[in-house]
């Protein structure tokens, strides 16, 4: 699966350049187990790299430009490297044109290359197959010009990228797991002090499975940045009453109700979920490492219902597909994964049971909205890295 993406973008880049690639990167997507939307709330997340990759091939140049070829749109763009860059109408562009204007603001130098690039990350699905294509573009820049820049540097160059170029207000969780995953390790990331532990995926017997509702969204059209103000909003009042409080994790929840009339019930239910969920991703770490499947479920469960009617970022299509996924035998947990309004359900189903889980859901979801989803099946992977096997030539 991997060698086959490799070959394919190896191709690509003869086709296109017309000569040989001499290096290899993969950036891979990420799952996320639990703790939605508390990566810009000072939570905790739980997310892990994944067996899916945007694939680069690479060749350094003489001069003083950077092109690419992104196969899976047939599209090219480059750009000087001796010029300031901003951001075009080719959105793919922006989110590799924001990393180099990053990497320039550092006072960092890098010099002309040949890329081509290609991907088994969906895009739009919640898989991140943006933070994979920032941080992806970074790393290699980081180890082709010796840039001397470490994990945490990359994944925040990925960030500030798709804040400034992209124009979405993510947190640092697609970026965080795309350079620092480990295979069969979920990463308990802090989001706003970037302090993170690894701990073991004990699922054994058990597969994470995403299905697709093939219902699309951008970041940039969802109401993605809508619900960053109603937090904003609410963490302002909560903030003024109860100074004495640092991090919205701490605020408990009578102080959240003490704050209620005056915050409104639309930010007054964002934060609800917040706090509620950033407790539940504590509580999932440990039932992973325990190797308690069963609590793991419910807790995915319960995030589930909290984003769609608390934070309201799911759509019908997703709480048909999880709701009729929790009736199938051997399910233990099923939720709407992603910033929302769309995208994958992540789903953990007993191994004997995947085939026929998947033959149902995709049945009925076929009949209810005459769509065929599509279904990943995922193995939490190591980060990005340099794919070595090509080295020696003989
Ligand atoms: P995701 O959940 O996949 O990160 P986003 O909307 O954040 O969704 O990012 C998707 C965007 O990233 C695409 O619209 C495209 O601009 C860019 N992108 C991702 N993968 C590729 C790719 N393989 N080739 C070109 N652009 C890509
Ligand atoms: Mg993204």
């Amino acid at each position: 699966m991997q060698d086959n993406l490799i070959n394919h973008t190896k191709n690509s880049f003869r086709a296109f350049f017309q000569s040989e690639p001499e290096r290899i990167f993969l950036a891979p997507g990420r799952i996320n187990i639990i703790g939605e939307h508390v990566d810009y709330s000072d939570g905790f997340v739980l997310p892990a790299a994944i067996d899916k990759y945007i694939c680069f091939a690479v060749k350094k140049t003489e001069d003083a430009e950077i092109s690419f070829f992104a196969k899976d749109f047939n599209d090219s763009f480059s750009f000087d490297v001796h010029e300031k860059q901003i951001p075009v109408s080719k959105i793919w562009a922006n989110y590799l044109l924001g990393v180099f204007n990053a990497i320039q603001e550092l006072g960092k130098e890098v010099g002309g290359l040949q890329i081509a690039f290609s991907s088994t990350i969906p895009m739009g699905s919640g898989l991140s197959s943006s933070a994979a294509l920032e941080c992806g573009f970074a790393y290699l820049l980081n180890e082709i010009f010796d840039l001397h820049l470490n994990k945490k540097e990359i994944a925040v160059i990925g960030q500030k990228s798709e804040h400034t170029f992209a124009g979405v207000k993510c947190g640092i969780m697609d970026q965080f797991s795309s350079v620092f995953g480990k295979e069969h390790q979920v990463i308990m990331l802090d989001c706003n002090s970037l302090e993170h532990q690894y701990f073991e995926a004990n699922i054994d017997g058990y597969s994470l499975v995403l299905f697709d509702s093939c219902v699309k969204h951008t970041h940039l059209t969802s109401g993605y940045n809508d619900r960053r103000r109603d937090v904003d909003n609410g963490k302002k009042i909560l903030g003024e009453k109860f100074p004495e409080v640092n991090k919205f994790r701490d605020f408990s929840f009578e102080m959240l109700d003490e704050a209620r009339s005056e915050m409104g019930e639309v930010p007054y239910k964002r934060c609800f979920y917040l706090l509620k969920e950033i407790k539940r991703v504590e509580k999932a770490a440990k039932a992973l490492s325990e190797g308690n499947i069963e609590y793991l479920g419910e807790l995915l469960n319960e995030t589930h219902t909290g984003l769609s009617t608390e934070f309201e970022v799911s759509c019908d299509e997703l709480d048909f597909m999880v709701e009729q996924t929790l009736k199938e035998e051997g399910v233990l947990g099923a939720r709407i994964m992603g910033g929302g309004f769309g995208g994958c359900s992540i789903n953990l189903i007993k191994d004997e049971k995947v085939n026929r889980v998947i033959e149902n859901i995709t049945d009925l979801y076929k009949q209810a909205y005459n769509i065929d989803m599509k279904v990943y099946k995922v193995k939490i992977s190591d980060g990005i890295n340099e794919y070595q096997r090509n080295e020696i030539v003989i």
